[in-house]
């Protein structure tokens, strides 16, 4: 069958792998000029399964309140008159009860467990190169109170098959000597060694590549806008340079998706939360990151990429815009530079800003449309590097009519 994927990230990018090893004609179609040019292009890169806990908690409400008039980093909360926003918020706000937060970090844990399974047999078949590690991750403490009640909450994801230990500041040096010199800032860490991290820019471009070669077709600079319905089925995608007929659609559009769903009927319930990133070069720097980590009390997350480190932080809530300032880096560089003086050569820091496409649970969006030919692969938050391969080969499995291997709660729109 011929299958239209819109959307060239990385979900795009990996549901075109999935059905192109089941034997589907796949054109992927992109308004950038090459793969993983929007939220792909420079996120943390943690394929973090122990890293899943949901957002929306009863801690949440305030914690967003408390931003308003606070200058904080880590969080920004900027209410705007959007409708599409205050939507949102409501159901998010419905999610911030202590049962919703484990059940949808019950969920999303399992969908990154299995997501990490697929990755791995993927990399066993395609051997794409992305500067990946597979040696654990850091979730570092400064305080001891702050450290025993992550490793009492931790149990959710435990239960969930992931391995987290807890250990002191001198295991903290151990696991990456680079942290040796500041481990005296840290009362210790949660390390989970199956966890691992990789640039996703690198690997969707080069995965787009390889699946160019096995007859994939992509097409760039083409703007999807809109499509040509006959009955309960799409006929065709409009696009700025034409129609592109197809006998399945998958949706993948990232912070973008609900745009074109309300075209179809959905009303997809995804909206953009800002972060931002720097990338710097090693260049000569004898102390780079060994493995991948987050200062959990500053929320910065960082990853090695062979020559480059990258670092990322805040959460802001501020509409579609992706302009960023100096000074929207500076308490993460802070950061950076207190862990890792001698780590990258900070001061040639690339800057970027990125949209992560959140549903209120944390969970995506996978399923039939209301259009039979129709398919969700959506809304992966802020895990889409992590839960991208699994979700993509659910959307396959759906579409060849198997059961996916891990139940869909939650996930399939209603
Ligand atoms: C600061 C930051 C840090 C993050 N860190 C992590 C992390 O450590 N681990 C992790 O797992 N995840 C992380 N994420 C989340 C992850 O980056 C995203 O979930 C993921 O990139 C989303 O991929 P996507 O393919 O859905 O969206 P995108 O990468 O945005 O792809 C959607 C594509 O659709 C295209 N498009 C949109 N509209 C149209 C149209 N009308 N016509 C044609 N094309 C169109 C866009 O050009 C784009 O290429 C982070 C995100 C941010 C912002």
């Amino acid at each position: 069958m011929k299958v239209l994927v819109l959307g060239a990230g990385i979900v795009g990018v990996t549901t075109a792998y999935e059905l192109n090893r089941d034997g589907h004609e796949v054109t992927v179609i992109d308004r950038e000029a090459l793969p993983a040019s929007f939220t792909s292009y420079g996120n943390a890169g943690l394929f973090a399964p122990s890293h899943a806990y949901a957002w929306s908690s009863p801690a949440a409400p305030g914690i967003l309140l408390r931003s308003l008039w606070r200058n904080d980093q880590a969080l920004r909360f900027r209410p705007t008159p959007d409708p599409q926003f205050w939507n949102w918020m409501w159901k998010f706000w419905q999610q911030c009860t202590t049962e919703r937060a484990a059940l949808n970090t019950q969920r999303k844990a399992r969908l990154c467990a299995y997501s990490l399974g697929v990755f791995h047999e993927t990399l066993a078949r395609a051997k794409i190169a992305y500067d990946g590690r597979q040696d654990g991750i850091l979730y570092l403490y400064r305080s001891q109170k702050a450290l025993d009640a992550a490793g009492a909450k931790a149990d959710l994801l435990r239960k969930e098959g992931c391995v987290i230990e807890l250990i002191g500041r001198d295991g903290v040096a151990a696991k990456d000597p680079a942290l040796s010199e500041v481990k005296g800032k840290f009362a210790g860490a949660l390390f989970a060694p199956n966890d691992e991290s990789g640039d996703c820019r690198l690997f969707t471009r080069n995965m787009a590549k390889w699946l160019e070669e096995k007859g994939v077709t992509f097409k760039f600079g083409t703007t999807v806008t809109g499509f040509e319905l006959e009955g309960d089925r799409i006929k065709a995608v409009v696009t700025d340079k034409g129609r592109e007929a197809g006998d399945i659609i998958v949706l993948a559009l990232g912070v973008y998706s609900p745009h074109l769903a309300r075209q179809l009927g959905a009303k997809l319930p995804i909206y953009p939360v800002k972060g931002y990133s720097i990338t710097a070069p090693v260049a000569g720097r004898n102390n780079p990151p060994g493995i991948g980590g987050i200062d959990e009390e500053n929320l910065v997350a960082y990853a090695p990429y062979g020559d480059r480190v990258r670092a990322t932080a805040t959460a802001e809530f501020s509409g579609y815009g992706r302009t960023h300032r100096p000074e929207d880096f500076r308490a993460m560089l802070a950061v950076m530079r207190e862990l890792f003086p001698h780590g990258a050569d900070w001061e040639r820091s690339e800057y970027w800003a990125g949209l992560r496409p959140m549903t209120p649970e944390g969970t995506p969006i996978l399923g039939q449309g209301r259009y039979r030919n129709l398919w969700f692969n959506t809304g992966q938050g802020h895990m889409g590097w992590t839960m991208s391969h699994g979700a993509s080969r659910i959307t396959a499995d759906l579409i060849a009519g198997k059961k996916p291997k891990i139940p869909l709660d939650g996930m399939i729109l209603t």
